[in-house]
């Protein structure tokens, strides 16, 4: 049997270019590995069949769960046809909220594979595993914190965030991350984030300086919902966040607090309104 942690992932900032010829949209993102993780355990046989078990019953077990893919491409790209996995998945990052669930699960299984293996592929080989298996898996291989381009697979490795606690909220509602996407084609984006200020401020350390850049383009679709996020995001701050905003397509938001008291307490009343709230802190790079 072997375990692995899955971290969630935050979008520190989210910028989005227009449509590319193939439809893709290109994305210039900061991202953040945090502590709230789902829990993976690998059994290896020798049927040649990977499948996926999960505490909630709607995961899909087959193919379509992203956990079942990465480990299928992981052994096609040791040309192991025998090899096979049961996957057992205890979620607790929350389904379709902007944090990466499934590609955390699918970067967790492919690091565990390779571990089991004795690092049979190198970092660069798995990073590649990652990016056929979908566009957010080969910054959950990485961790840390990192700067993310093209459809998420440029991966920059950057200073770690400074010693911090985040408060994720999602309320009770998903968003749909096509709809959100072509709900942005249609506007002309009133700013965009200011991703090289983000990097100085991490490579100076400067924790405030980073939370007033915290952005999202998202959050400026014209959509009932966003009024849900603006006052989560409202609440964070006025309990002491030094920045709030939505992560990828949300619906979960975060603020970042640098007093954990403050964080606890903000945070044992969002979860009494919205139905989920916990806090993480920062986890460092993986691989
Ligand atoms: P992202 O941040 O990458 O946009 P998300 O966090 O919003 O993703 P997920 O939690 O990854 O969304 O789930 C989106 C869909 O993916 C769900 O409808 C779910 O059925 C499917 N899915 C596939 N594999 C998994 C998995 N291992 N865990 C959770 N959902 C999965």
């Amino acid at each position: 049997m072997i375990t692995e942690k899955a971290c969630a992932k935050l979008n520190i900032s989210l910028d989005v270019s227009k449509p590319r010829p193939d439809g893709y949209h290109d994305m210039i993102m900061v991202m953040q590995a945090v502590s709230l993780c789902d829990d993976i355990e690998i059994e290896i046989n020798s049927s040649g069949k990977v499948f996926a078990k999960s505490n909630l019953k709607y995961i899909p077990s087959d193919e379509k769960n992203l956990a079942v893919k990465a480990a299928g491409l992981y052994f096609e790209a040791l040309d192991n046809r025998s090899a096979g996995a049961v996957i057992s998945i205890r979620k607790a990052i929350p389904v379709g909220a902007g944090m990466a669930g499934g590609s955390t699960d699918a970067a967790a299984v492919i690091r565990a594979l390779n571990r089991y293996y004795g690092n049979a592929l190198s970092p660069e080989e798995l990073l590649k595993v990652a990016e056929r298996t979908g566009s957010d898996v080969p910054f959950c291989v990485l961790g840390g914190t990192a700067l993310a381009e093209g459809r998420g697979e440029i991966l920059t490795s950057l200073p770690e965030i400074p010693e911090c606690t985040f408060v994720i909220c999602k309320p009770e509602f998903s968003i749909s991350t096509p709809e959100l996407f072509k709900a942005l084609d249609r506007i002309k984006l009133r700013s965009h984030p200011d991703t090289a200020g983000i990097i100085s401020a991490l490579e100076n350390g400067d924790l405030k300086q980073i939370c007033r850049r915290l952005y999202n383009v998202f959050e400026d679709v014209p959509d009932r919902r966003m009024r849900t996020v603006t006052e989560i995001k409202q609440k964070l701050l006025s309990g002491g966040a030094e920045g709030a905003v939505m992560t990828g397509t949300g619906s979960a938001v975060f603020g970042i607090f640098t007093d954990a008291e403050e964080a606890y307490a903000v945070c044992s009343q969002l979860e009494k309104d919205y139905g989920f709230c916990v806090c993480a802190e920062p986890v460092g790079k993986q691989i």
